[in-house]
C-alpha cells in the first residue's frame, strides 16, 4: 500500500502545505474493529488503509476495540483481531484502546451539550421517534425539544442513575428537525440498556450512540483522519457536529472509502458466524472462510493479501472484486517463494522391472528453480515408485501422452521410463503399472536425443510418507450469494471440501513444520495445516492450483 497513492493521501498532501489542516503534524489514523467476530478480508483493506496510511506518511495507527455496543463483545475476538492484525505485519505498538474506556468522558460531553442547550431528554418511545420524524418535505417533531437544561440535566443524570427502564428516555442532540439528512434530525445519542458490558460489567446502564462515540474516540486519542467505509459518508455531518460542539481536544476528519466486495463469498461478521454456527465450516478458521485466519489455514501469505489490496486500489465505488483475483496473488506470491516438492494425491504403484531390487540412488533437486539461493535436497528412487493413478490408461484417449503400454514418459529429475503393462484384481481394477528404465537416461534427459512429450512426478515407494490432503473448493456455488431477496445459505457448494487419506509425499516433508507453503508439482499449491498437522499426521491444505484461465486487468 505505500507505494501507492491514493485519493486518501491526495488529501493529506494537501493538509500537510503550509497552511493546511495537518501542517507540521503527524498523522494518526485508527483501525476500530467492533469485536464481535473475526476480521476478514475486507477488514483487511480498511487495515491497510489504516496502517499503510500511517506508514507512508511516518506517523502512527491506534488500534481500538469499538465496543460501546454492550451486547456483543468478547475476549476471544480480541485476542482474535490482535493475532490477525500482527500477521498482516501491522502494530499499534502501546496504543491499544477500547472504546468503553471512554464512558465517563462521553457522558462529561453529553453534559456539556445539554449545558449550552445542544441536547435534551425525549420520551418519545421508538415507533413515536419512527412516526414523527417526518419525511423529505415534513420536519421531524419531539415535543421534548424545548424541554428547560434544568430538567434534561436532571433527567439525564437519574437516567444514568439507573430510575428509568430500559428505553424510556433518550438524549438527543439538538440539531435540525427539518435536516434534509436524516441522521441531523436529532439524533439519539444515549440510550437506556441494562446489559452488562464485556469490560465494564454493570457500572453503566445508560450507552452513547455509535455517532456520538465514535467522533470523541477520534478526538480523544489525537486522531488526524478517521478512515472509514462509505456506508458512514451520511454520517459526516453529525460527526463533525460533535467534534464542532463538544470540548474536545482535537477535530478529526473522517474520510470514507469503499468497502471491498468479492465474489463467491460473503463478508458479513453475522453471516460468517452463522455459517461457524450451523456447522457449514468447521470453525471461523476453516480454510474456506474469507477470514484472515481462515485463509492464513489455507495458505495465504500476508503479502499475497497486502498486495491484492494494494493492487485493487482506494476509490468511492464501491467494487465487487473476482475471487479469482485473489487466487491470482497467491499464486504469484507462492511461485515465486514457495519450495518446489513431489507428493502423489491418487497414488497407485509403479514398478520398474529392469531396475536392481536393491538398489536406491539419489537425485539432487532445485527446492525452487525461482530461486536458486535456496538450494537443493536429495530425493530417492528406487525400483517401486508412487504415481498419479491418473498418469496411467491401459488404453489411452485420443492426446493422451503418459503412461500406456508401449509409450515413453519422462519421471521428473529422474528417468525416462517405457510403460510394458499393468496388474489388476479380480475385478478388473489396475493395482500396479509396470515399466521399464532407460539406463542412458539419468536425469531425465534420453542419450540420443529422442523426444518426450510428458513428464510426471512420482515419489519411491520405500521412502514415500502417508499425508493427508484437503482439496478446496469455492465455498459458494454463485457469484453473489448474499443478494438482499436470496438466503445465502441455499447456495453453499456441497463439494467445497474433499479429504484424501492416503496420499504420499516425498521424504523431505517429514522436516516440514504447520504453515510452511509448497508447490506440490503439477498438482497446485499446499499448506501444512497449521492446527491438525504434526510429525506423525502429515496434513497439507491446497491453498490454489496452479493455474487458471484469470488474467488481471490490474
Ligand atoms: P461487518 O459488516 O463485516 O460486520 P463492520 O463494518 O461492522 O463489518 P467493524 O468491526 O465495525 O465491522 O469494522 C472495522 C473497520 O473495518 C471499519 O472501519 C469498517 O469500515 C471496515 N470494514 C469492514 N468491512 C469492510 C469491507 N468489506 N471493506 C472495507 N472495509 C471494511
Ligand atoms: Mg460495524
Amino acid at each position: 500500500m505505500a507505494d501507492n497513492k491514493h485519493f486518501i493521501h491526495e488529501i493529506i498532501d494537501e493538509e500537510l502545505k503550509e497552511g493546511g489542516r495537518c501542517y507540521g503534524q503527524k498523522i494518526h489514523t485508527r483501525f476500530p474493529p467492533e469485536p464481535n467476530g473475526y476480521l476478514h478480508i475486507g477488514h483487511a483493506k480498511a487495515l491497510e488503509i489504516d496502517f499503510g496510511t500511517a506508514e507512508l506518511y511516518g506517523g502512527i495507527c491506534n488500534l481500538r476495540m469499538d465496543d460501546t455496543n454492550p451486547t456483543k463483545e468478547d475476549e476471544e475476538f480480541v485476542e482474535a483481531i490482535k493475532e490477525d492484525i500482527h500477521w498482516l505485519g501491522h502494530d499499534w505498538d502501546d496504543r491499544f484502546f477500547y472504546a468503553s474506556e471512554y464512558f465517563e468522558k462521553m457522558y462529561e460531553y453529553a453534559i456539556e451539550l445539554i449545558e449550552k442547550g445542544l441536547a435534551y431528554v425525549c420520551e418519545l418511545t421508538p415507533e413515536q421517534m419512527k412516526e414523527m420524524r417526518g419525511d423529505t418535505s415534513t420536519p421531524a417533531q419531539s415535543p421534548y425539544r424545548d424541554r428547560p437544561i434544568e430538567e434534561s440535566l436532571d433527567l439525564f443524570k437519574r437516567m444514568r442513575a439507573g430510575e428509568f427502564e430500559d428505553g424510556k428516555l433518550t438524549l438527543r442532540a439538538k440539531i435540525d428537525l427539518a435536516s434534509g439528512n436524516f441522521n441531523m434530525r436529532d439524533p439519539v445519542i444515549y440510550r437506556i440498556n441494562r446489559l452488562p458490558h464485556h469490560r465494564t460489567g454493570n457500572e453503566w446502564c445508560i450507552y452513547p450512540m455509535y455517532d456520538f462515540a465514535h467522533p470523541i474516540e477520534d478526538a480523544l486519542e489525537g486522531i488526524t483522519h478517521s478512515l472509514c467505509s462509505l456506508e458512514f459518508e451520511a454520517h459526516r455531518p453529525l460527526y463533525d457536529w460533535v467534534v464542532n460542539n463538544v470540548s474536545v481536544p482535537c477535530k478529526p476528519r473522517q474520510i470514507e472509502f469503499a468497502r471491498l466486495g468479492i465474489t463467491h463469498t460473503v463478508l458479513s461478521k453475522r453471516k460468517l458466524r452463522n455459517l461457524v454456527e450451523n456447522g457449514m465450516v468447521s470453525g471461523w478458521d476453516d480454510p474456506r472462510m474469507p477470514t484472515l485466519c481462515g485463509l492464513r489455514r489455507r495458505g495465504y501469505t500476508p503479502e499475497s493479501i497486502r498486495n491484492f489490496h494494494s493492487r485493487n486500489g482506494v476509490s468511492k465505488v464501491n467494487a465487487v472484486v473476482d475471487f479469482a483475483f485473489l487466487e491470482y496473488c497467491l499464486r504469484e506470491d507462492l511461485n515465486a517463494n514457495a519450495q518446489r516438492v513431489m507428493g502423489v494425491v491418487h497414488p497407485i504403484k509403479l514398478i520398474i522391472d529392469n531396475y536392481p531390487e536393491d538398489m536406491t540412488e539419489t537425485f539432487t533437486v532445485e527446492n525452487n528453480p525461482e530461486k536458486p539461493e535456496t538450494g537443493s535436497r536429495e530425493i530417492s528412487f528406487s525400483k517401486n515408485l508412487w504415481i498419479e493413478a491418473e498418469d496411467f490408461m491401459e488404453v489411452p484417449e485420443k492426446k493422451y501422452f503418459r503412461l500406456f503400454p508401449g509409450n515413453e514418459v519422462r519421471l521428473k529429475s529422474a528417468y525416462v521410463i517405457k510403460c510394458t503393462g499393468c496388474d489388476k484384481d479380480e475385478n478388473g481394477n489396475v493395482i500396479a503399472v509396470h515399466a521399464e528404465y532407460d539406463v542412458e537416461s539419468r536425469g531425465g534427459n534420453t542419450a540420443d536425443g529422442r523426444r518426450i512429450k510428458s513428464t510426471i512426478h512420482w515419489v519411491d515407494a520405500n521412502t514415500a510418507l502417508d499425508a493427508e490432503i484437503r482439496l478446496y473448493d469455492r465455498l459458494f456455488t454463485v457469484e453473489a450469494p448474499d443478494l438482499a431477496d436470496c438466503n445465502y445459505l441455499d447456495f453453499i457448494n456441497p463439494d467445497s471440501l474433499t479429504i484424501v487419506k492416503n496420499a504420499k509425499v516425498e521424504a523431505s516433508l517429514k522436516n516440514a513444520k504447520p504453515e510452511d507453503r509448497f508447490q506440490f508439482l503439477r498438482l497446485g499449491y499446499f499448506c501444512a495445516d497449521n492446527k491438525d498437522f504434526n510429525a506423525d499426521n502429515l496434513v497439507f491444505n491446497r491453498a490454489v492450483s496452479l493455474k487458471d484461465g484469470y488474467k488481471p486487468s490490474v
